[in-house]
């Protein structure tokens, strides 16, 4: 179905999953200018600069990991990566919608500077429930290549039970994990415990570390420190996927022997199809509720 006819795009920046973003909301009717993506087809206009990209736009779509500490555009393609500052963004008129995946502080401050209208994908439930399946299947991949033992059979603990941690549980128990949620909320561990998960609450964390294989942590929030790490059997595997810079006390556990490690990004990493996907079935909504339709 035709529905973004009459729209025009611009998408600068980002990897496979935006370019599987581009073919969706092209073959839907937009016309979408890309800088930075190797993709081509009717109704797509690759610009060679930046600047160009944004002329004539009702909006604009930037990479899932937005732009980094300097404001360099997140990309997978480009050698030299713009720089998304005042001038650049000063070409969309005030209101223009910008989408991204996540919106660190000095984009944020920029986007609100200039008034424009910006949705941080990453946020929204419909995309981050979706984005746990690739994000659960990475994280037990990492797992399984790391670890000397089957995942079925294996103890592993869930740190968090928000939309990646339920996710994450589930398929760890699905493969015969002895899979335990700890969490601090009471509904949450409710929750877990009618789908057949074992509960800790987090205070109780302390005393039930000495027998545990893996452990997935999904709290943005230090909550793997020196205290835990220290009660933890040294063969234990830490994958931490809470966004950067995670809930471990990285530099203790190196310490300690224990082998931790952060894995951010993962749907892009091991499934950006799925993960273009994920996007390609939110972000045409987005776009016709900010146009008014
Ligand atoms: P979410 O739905 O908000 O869930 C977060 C969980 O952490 C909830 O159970 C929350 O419990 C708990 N929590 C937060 N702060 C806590 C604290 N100080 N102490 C104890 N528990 C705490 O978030 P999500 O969508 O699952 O994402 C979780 C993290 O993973 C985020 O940092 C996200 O960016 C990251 N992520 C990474 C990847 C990857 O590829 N590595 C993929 C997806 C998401 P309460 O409700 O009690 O606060």
């Amino acid at each position: 179905m035709q529905i973004l006819t009459g729209l025009t795009v611009a998408v600068m920046g980002g990897d496979a999953r935006e370019v599987t973003l581009v073919e969706y909301l092209a073959e839907v009717g937009a016309t979408v200018k890309t800088y930075g993506l190797p993709v081509k087809g009717p109704n797509i206009v690759t610009c060679p600069e930046p600047e160009e990209c944004l002329i004539g736009v009702q909006a604009l779509i930037l990479p899932v990991p937005g732009v980094n500490e300097q404001m360099e555009l997140s990309s997978a393609y480009l050698k030299v990566k713009p720089i998304i500052n005042e001038e650049l963004l000063s070409l969309l008129p005030a209101g223009t919608p910008v989408l991204v995946g996540v919106a660190r502080k000095p984009l944020r401050e920029l986007l609100e500077k200039h008034a424009l209208d910006f949705v941080e994908l990453m946020q929204l439930d419909e995309v981050a429930i979706l984005n746990a399946i690739p994000s659960a299947e990475g994280a037990v991949q990492m797992a399984m290549e790391r670890m000397p033992i089957t995942i079925h059979g294996a103890k592993a603990m869930v740190l968090g039970f928000g939309r990646t941690g339920q996710t994450l549980a589930q398929l760890l128990e699905n493969m015969y994990a002895h899979t335990t949620v700890v969490a601090r909320d009471s509904a949450q561990l409710a929750r877990a415990y009618a789908m057949g998960l074992k509960v800790l609450h987090f205070q109780e964390l302390i005393d039930y570390l000495r027998d545990v294989d893996v452990i997935f942590n999904t709290i943005p929030a230090p909550v793997i420190n020196g205290e835990i790490l220290q009660r933890l059997p040294s063969a234990t595997l830490i994958i931490d996927l809470a966004s950067a810079p995670g809930g471990t006390d990285f530099g203790k556990a190196r310490e300690l022997g224990i082998e931790a490690v952060l894995a951010p990004g993962l749907p892009g990493k091991v499934a950006p199809k799925t993960a273009g996907m994920i996007l390609s079935r939110v972000v045409p909504g987005i776009l016709l509720q900010k146009m008014g339709h």
